[in-house]
């Protein structure tokens, strides 16, 4: 019996996709919280790179890991196309699975060029803030004939050979597409060979080519050969496969580790198998996944008493998913000739994933968002919603990253903090849920669960996004008023960045005329003040903030504008509509709906007299 709703786990699962969008959203965005960002990305080299998917908590696009997931997900969809279309969820994990082959498809400008990163590591990572108001400079970096990168290369060739499957029945035109660039993709990694992040050099400290390229070989030609059935691909597939890494000072075929962004052996292990039943593929499948089950001569992957499989400090709770993935593909493959295994490869992915879900000594879900006490605060720049450049303020995530796992427990027992600064235990990735969400379509199939039919729930903005405060900054006097402004953008529904105008409204009195009112600003972080008639004898001052007010950092969220109205006529500030609900002079600006902010012919904050 099912323990979990699987079917809301993978729509949330696949809905975190939709939240890691990058470039100009389509109008049927799902993620209220999510605007257009980085819309700019490929200029440096003169190219559209804008789109693709931001990769963790950060925002910059990284290749290799990112091929993987899409991989991954359309791995899922192969596998357990009927639980995608039973659940509901198959038109949006296609959705996201377009938007990522899309991106791929502009990254390939020429047959031997690929671009496999926009954005540069450190630079991005130094500012925490939402993606839809990030400035910094994004450079693209490729490789290519000069410069190679088998994997960076193999891995796309596998995402698009993966995808046309997915997408042959539905639209055929769009997955010949996806085809011959796998094709193109697949020569240019095997005739140039090399390992991506000693090209794409800035890689090096986040998504280095550990393992090599040799796996991606095998891997993208196991992928078109399902793709075409061109047995050239299978050959090829098993001629590199001898070439694949094997346990130290050994000639056993690697088993210690698992499937995921660096490493595809482990999936070439199961995949071969089935595709051939050949007995060496089965070996070196069954070695590695009794490894991470029974233990293979008294040793096995370390497990925390509370049943987690936990191979390495970061992203426990990925690996052990995704292994849980293959370990379920393999099993219902296996079950016709060696039942027992297949049994026992189908438990440990089943086990695996509910503890994700909250089968655990916490009793507690790693999945934002799903199940019993989930984590909040996940290390997520755009999630989180700062607008003073602060991982610790607000103090509460402002959105919910529905969906998205965690990175868990950093070591075999079962300790977790639900911290934001915590990058190794609480950030998430495209990668982390790939896997994941490959398996909880396969469960649902398994046992079902029904989808939300309301998903996802509306968020509320948590106070005013944009909005003005305002005190005196002199006493009233008879011939003049002078004012202390802010205008400030904590906006987060998106994020958004504010470059209109603030408005202060006053009424001439007696015979006051015009130009005999002058306007002076002592200081002022935004434009010149200018007098404008608003109808009849109510006039305003108006300053515009035209390099913008915008949710990142504590110099750019709010702008701070003093002016003094002086008249050479009469002047009586009693009847004066913006005076209204000013602090009294010397104390703390208040927010007022008497002071207006326009952006062009929209009022956002305030009312007018
Ligand atoms: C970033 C994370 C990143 C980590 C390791 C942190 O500063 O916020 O997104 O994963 O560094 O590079
Ligand atoms: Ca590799
Ligand atoms: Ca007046």
């Amino acid at each position: 019996a099912a323990t979990f709703n699987y079917g809301e786990a993978l729509q949330k699962s696949v809905w975190f996709y939709d939240a890691q969008r990058s470039g100009r959203l389509p109008a049927n965005n799902r993620v209220s919280w999510r605007g257009d960002s980085a819309v700019t990305d490929g200029q440096d080299v003169g190219l559209d790179l804008s789109g693709g998917f931001y990769d963790a908590g950060d925002h910059v696009k990284f290749g290799l890991p990112f091929e993987f997931s899409m991989t991954m997900l359309a791995w899922g969809v192969v596998e357990n196309p009927a639980a995608y279309q039973s659940s509901g969820q198959l038109p949006f994990v296609k959705a996201n699975l377009k938007w990522g082959n899309d991106w791929l498809i502009k990254a390939h400008p020429q047959p031997n060029v690929l671009y496999g990163q926009v954005g540069k590591g450190d630079d991005d990572h130094r500012w925490w803030g939402p993606a839809e108001t990030m400035t910094m400079a994004r450079p693209s970096y490729k490789i290519d004939a000069s410069c190679p990168g088998s994997d960076l290369a193999g891995e796309a060739a596998a995402q698009l050979a993966a995808s046309y499957l997915v997408f042959k029945d539905s639209d055929p035109a769009y997955a010949a597409t996806l085809l011959s660039h796998a094709k193109q993709l697949y020569t240019f990694a095997d005739t140039y060979r090399g390992a991506y992040s000693n090209c794409i050099t800035d890689a090096q400290n986040f998504y280095r080519s550990w393992s090599g390229y040799q796996d991606e070989l095998v891997w993208g030609a196991i992928w078109l050969y399902r793709a075409t059935g061109d047995s050239s691909y299978l050959a090829k597939a098993e001629a590199e496969y001898p070439k694949l890494s094997t346990e130290p000072q050994s000639t056993t075929r690697s088993y210690k580790w698992t499937i995921a962004w660096d490493d595809k052996s482990y999936g070439a292990y199961v995949l071969l198998a089935r595709l051939t039943g050949k007995q060496q593929y089965i070996a070196d499948a069954n070695r590695w996944l009794d490894y991470w089950t029974v233990g293979v001569n008294g040793q096995r992957v370390p497990y925390s008493p509370g049943g987690q499989a936990v191979l390495d400090t970061w992203g426990s709770l990925r690996y052990a998913a995704n292994t849980s993935f293959a370990a379920l593909v393999y099993s219902d493959w296996l079950k016709a000739q060696d039942p027992t295994r297949a049994r026992t490869y189908h438990d440990f992915g089943v086990r695996q994933i509910n503890y994700a879900l909250g089968d655990n000594p916490r009793k507690s879900s790693y999945v934002v968002g799903f199940g019993a006490n989930p984590p909040r605060n996940p290390h997520h720049r755009t999630a989180h919603g700062s607008w003073a450049d602060s991982i610790a303020d607000p103090v509460t995530n402002r959105h919910v990253l529905y969906g998205a796992l965690v990175g868990g427990p950093t070591s075999p027992n079962d300790a977790y903090t639900d911290d934001r600064s915590n990058y190794t235990m609480n950030e998430v990735a495209l990668d982390y849920n790939a896997g994941f969400t490959s398996a909880l379509a396969r469960l649902y199939g398994e046992y079902g669960g029904a989808p939300l039919t309301a998903f996802p729930p509306t968020e509320t903005p948590d106070g005013p996004e944009i909005f003005a405060q305002g005190a005196l900054n002199q006493p009233d006097g008879n011939k003049f008023t002078e004012v202390k402004a802010y205008v400030l953008n904590k906006s987060a529904w998106p994020a958004r960045t504010f470059t209109g105008a603030l408005r202060y409204y006053f009424t001439l009195d007696a015979s006051t005329t015009p130009s005999q009112i002058s306007v002076t600003s002592p200081y002022n972080q935004c434009g010149q003040p200018a007098v404008k008639q608003f109808s009849g004898n109510v006039y305003y001052v108006e300053i515009t903030c035209s390099t913008g007010v915008a949710p990142g950092g504590q110099s750019r969220y709010r702008k701070e504008i003093q002016f003094r109205i002086s008249s050479a006529g009469t002047w009586d500030p009693s009847n004066d509509w913006s005076r209204r609900g000013l602090a009294p002079s010397g104390s703390t600006p208040v927010q007022t709906p008497n002071l207006n902010l326009v952006q062009g012919s929209t009022v956002v904050w305030g009312d007018p007299p």
